[in-house]
């Protein structure tokens, strides 16, 4: 954590009192203090890395910058702790902290989903590029909302849907309209939005585009290199299986998404061969146990056809409106029978406890389950002796700090419940989750947050850059030749910046 550059002058030990050097010697009080001080710090999360040299000296520019950065926000009397993630955006993007997290290396992205990976703008200028692309553009009905993207076969159109290429030609201005129906931005901390409704619908009006494949090729390429730009290398996607369609053959099975999953990333290799994928296969917590059940079927058929590819099983969407953890009991107690059956395992990677709420207790539930990482964990700070059961387990949790405000779960991002997580030594990373529905794209953002209202220095940004592959899903093998990699890339960024803020 981060560290006080403080010098503190003692007057007694002070050479022009006594006119001779003489070495300070601190009071009772002091000594207690110092050791409390470091007794506190060795219960945080990033207790075992110790700096080299050339980052130690790295870690007080990079101090200097942020301090000139916030002294500089002073003067200009900006608001940073009151204002939302999406008022102060272009603030980040003109910052040197900005420019120098971006050539950071990331290490992994673990907390993302299939339908939030890639801007926007691309999104909407891709899909007019296809004849077959509409989308809808009246009032909301039982089956349609307005804005809804989808591709349709010539003669085969739905009524209310309109060519998208046409409409965004005769009419300019919906460009612009059709961003924000497809982003969620929280404009200030203080106007209502019903922020789980809102979301829904982000993902309702691309739900018909990913699934067609060759607008699916597209996207997973363009969100890789995306990553790839922001220096992540790896990345593990809580997936929602579909299957793909094209007009001219109809349905695809559901293993057609994996395989076309890895001709994209042999494409990603010829220029990143270190770029790996995971995919958690994810179901909805809205759904019944027999669904479940049905779905754990489908999860361990197909981590068996591709154990390289899928690595375990979630269950998204609103937490306080779907049902709880352990409602699902039923399902997870037939886990270890799957197991056996298939000859596979296929861990959970539940989320639980995106809430504020002390009533929602999905944590306790990850604790008891095989359940190798927590998704959000907000809550999980008012379950202390889960939170101790996590921490022994070494469970780590995915912290996604935007998302969590924009979502309306924290809003001063100082009072972030991960930062209580990290001082009592529970392993996190650092996520995106759906960047592109919160208007960004990669990783930096996220980072940037962190490190200006959480005080987090070199040494805390190391460890949460490892623990992304250090707790990722990748086997013994892989995981060795991604800290390689990791390890060149941060040695590289850590010269490489020493030498530009001289
Ligand atoms: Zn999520």
């Amino acid at each position: 954590m981060m560290k006080k550059y403080l010098i503190y002058i003692s007057l007694l030990g002070s050479p022009l009192f006594w006119g001779q050097t003489k070495v300070t010697e601190k009071s009772v009080y002091q000594q207690k203090w110092a050791s409390s001080e470091k007794e506190n710090e060795a219960m945080a999360f990033d207790a075992d890395i110790k700096l080299s040299d050339t980052e130690m000296a790295l870690d007080k520019k990079i101090f200097q910058v942020r301090k000139q950065f916030l002294s500089d926000t002073e003067k200009k009397k900006i608001s940073l702790y009151n204002s939302s993630f999406n008022e102060i955006k272009p603030l980040i993007e003109s910052s040197k902290l900005f420019e120098l997290l971006q050539t950071m290396p990331k290490g992994g992205l673990l907390h993302t989903h299939s339908g939030g990976i890639t801007d926007v703008k691309w999104i909407i200028s891709t899909a007019r590029k296809y004849q077959e692309c509409y989308v809808y553009d009246q009032k909301d009905n039982d089956q349609f909302i307005f804005g809804q993207l989808a591709f349709f076969e010539k003669g085969k159109v739905p009524n209310g849907f309109v060519s998208l290429d046409k409409k965004l030609t005769s009419t300019p201005d919906f460009e612009k309209e059709l961003q924000d129906l497809l982003t969620l931005k929280r404009d200030n901390l203080c106007s209502y939005t019903d922020y789980w409704i809102e979301f829904e619908k982000r993902f309702k009006r691309i739900s018909l585009l990913l699934p067609y494949r060759p607008f699916f090729k597209e996207y997973y390429l363009k969100g890789f290199k995306d990553l790839i730009k922001d220096k992540v290398q790896h990345v593990e996607i809580r997936y929602i299986f579909d299957e793909l369609y094209d007009f001219q053959h109809g349905k695809y099975p559901l293993k057609t998404s994996i395989t076309d999953l890895k001709d994209i990333l042999k494409e990603i290799h010829q220029s990143d061969p270190q770029f790996t994928l995971k995919l958690i296969y994810s179901s909805f917590k809205f759904l019944d146990n027999e669904s479940i059940g049905k779905q754990l079927e489908t999860a361990f058929e197909l981590k068996k056809e591709f154990p390289d590819m899928i690595s375990g099983f979630d269950l998204v969407a609103d937490e306080a409106a779907g049902h709880n953890i352990s409602f699902f009991e039923k399902s997870w107690t037939k886990l270890d029978e799957l197991n056996k059956k298939y000859g596979v395992e296929l861990p959970l990677y539940l989320h639980a406890g995106e809430s504020s709420s002390i009533l929602n207790k999905n944590v306790l539930d990850v604790a008891l389950l095989n359940n190798k990482r927590i998704g959000h964990g907000l809550n999980l700070i008012y379950f202390p002796k889960t939170m101790e059961q996590i921490r022994k387990q070494n469970k780590l949790v995915e912290v996604s700090p935007i998302s969590n405000q924009i979502l309306g779960y924290v809003s001063d991002l100082r009072n972030h419940p991960a930062r209580v997580l990290l001082s009592n030594g529970i392993q996190c990373s650092i996520s995106s989750d759906d960047p592109s529905v919160y208007g960004y794209t990669g990783l930096s953002y996220d980072f940037w947050v962190t490190q200006v209202y959480w005080d987090l220095d070199l040494k805390a940004l190391k460890k949460l850059v490892f623990n992304s592959i250090n707790y990722s899903s990748m086997n013994d093998g892989e995981k060795k030749k991604a800290l390689t990699y990791l390890n060149q890339q941060w040695d590289d960024f850590v010269q490489k910046t020493n030498q530009k803020l001289n």
